[in-house]
């Protein structure tokens, strides 16, 4: 059983290895610029443990009541783990405890508690600011407006979190090269005022090498590694 996911997983993980590769050399890019974090949400601690001994070294996940129990079932192995999913204010302290990065931070009031909650030492989590790609921007799938975007992450470097840089889900209704090329845009301009912020996280298992091309540094892999997630129940 171990063994045959085993062999999965690594079958896997080479050919998405393998992409990243083709898509930075179509780019020009060296495939050390992109890290891969596999997203592992809906599936074990045990898979966590898998990729790990595969070479994987970043994790995702987008729930805090499924990924305090797995980072905390993963402790002895070396990972950072990236927490990539729609940020609850009364999650924030919960997730700060044991996330190293925080992809999803949209909205002013994230901000107070993130910084209080993640105090001013070395280990406190990267932050990156997250963009809504969607015309128009919608409620409930996550992200800051683009027109927000640069305060906020102001607002984040002010309060003395560590600004990563930016975050985006491509759009459902619209190919991913134009919504990610508006991306790279807000990421330039970030990076003019916060040049430190390098970090633009795009790119799922449908669209990374669209990502790639626009200048992803950390793509997100879920189906394409650990396969098709089971419907949620509740
Ligand atoms: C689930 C998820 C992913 C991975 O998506 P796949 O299409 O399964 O690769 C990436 N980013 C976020 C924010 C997710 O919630």
């Amino acid at each position: 059983m171990t063994a045959g996911r085993r062999a999965e997983l690594a079958a896997n993980l080479d050919e998405v290895r393998r992409r990243i590769a083709v898509a930075c050399a179509a780019a020009g890019r060296s495939a050390d610029e992109v890290t891969l974090v596999a997203v592992t949400k809906t599936w074990p601690a045990a898979d966590v443990r898998l990729l790990a001994d595969l070479g994987v070294t970043d994790v995702g996940e987008n729930r805090d009541q499924e990924a305090r129990p797995k980072h905390d079932a993963c402790a002895d192995l070396a990972l950072r783990w990236h927490f990539v999913g729609r940020l609850q204010r009364n999650k924030v302290r919960s997730v700060a405890g044991y996330a190293d990065v925080i992809h999803s931070v949209d909205r002013p009031e994230l901000v107070n508690s993130l910084a209080a909650a993640a105090g001013d030492g070395p280990e406190r989590p990267i932050v990156l600011v997250q963009v809504s790609l969607d015309l128009p921007p919608t409620e409930g799938r996550g992200g800051a407006p683009p027109e927000r975007v640069l305060a906020l992450a102001r607002r984040v470097s002010e309060s003395g979190l560590r600004l990563g840089g930016l975050m985006a889900v491509a759009p459902m209704a619209e190919q991913p090269d134009a919504a990610f090329a508006r991306l790279a845009d807000i990421a330039a301009k970030l990076r003019a005022d916060h040049p430190s912020a390098t970090v633009l996280s795009a790119g799922m298992s449908g669209d990374l090498e669209a990502a790639i091309r626009h200048g992803a540094t950390h793509v997100r892999i879920g189906t394409a590694l650990l396969g098709r997630r089971a419907p949620r129940l509740g």
